[in-house]
């Protein structure tokens, strides 16, 4: 099994190292071409205006859609999850369209940009995450096929439709893989 990290900007090198970590075949995606041989990919946190160009730039764009619809999983991490977005307020124009949610960009305002809170993830009961949110989006709301699994102030944080998952947090930045592992149980059986 082979997971792509897509590697144009942000906190790739974060994911890489921690399914290295737990002994996963990791890639760094840097062509569309290297896709080819992955069983899943990860879209990592960063900045998403900027992925997103680079996203069109290298011609991404229609590949990962092709990706998706063949039934291979992606995880969209934090700016990962604005670019899997069906609407994302105040933009005219989305990326790849693929989950149905309706995002915010930095949601949480300047002065709480960042924090750390114990999150309830209903997979990982009884124990908590510690899980960590940068400029975070907020999903303002979601369609009936998405699965929400965790939940910070009233708003959805994790969250799944068919093979896409989506974090607005950073779950590569703490040592805890779990939220990983169950990435990897999509990719790995299909699940
Ligand atoms: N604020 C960033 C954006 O909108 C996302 C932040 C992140 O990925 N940590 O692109």
């Amino acid at each position: 099994m082979i997971v792509g990290v897509l590697a144009l900007q942000g906190a790739f090198r974060e994911h890489v190292a921690m399914l290295r970590q737990y002994n996963v075949n990791a890639k760094e995606i840097r062509l569309p071409s290297q896709l080819q041989d992955t069983d899943g990919l990860i879209i990592p946190g960063g900045e998403s205006t900027t992925i997103s160009k680079l996203i069109e730039e290298y011609c991404f764009t229609d590949r990962i859609k092709e990706y998706s619809l063949s039934g291979k999983p992606i995880f969209g991490t934090c700016a990962g999850s604005i670019l899997l977005a069906d609407k994302i307020e105040g933009r005219k124009q989305d990326f790849l369209n693929l989950i149905d949610i309706d995002i915010r960009r930095n949601a949480y305002g300047r002065q709480v940009a960042s924090r750390e809170i114990e999150l309830d993830v209903e997979f990982l009961r009884p124990d908590s995450f510690r899980a960590i949110f940068i400029r975070a989006p907020i999903i303002e709301s979601m369609g009936p096929d998405v699965i929400p699994f965790a939940w910070y102030n009233h708003s959805v944080v994790l969250a799944r439709q068919d093979n896409i998952l989506v974090s607005t947090f950073h779950p590569e930045l703490t040592r805890d893989e779990r939220i990983h592992g169950y990435f990897l149980n999509m990719v790995r059986y299909k699940v």
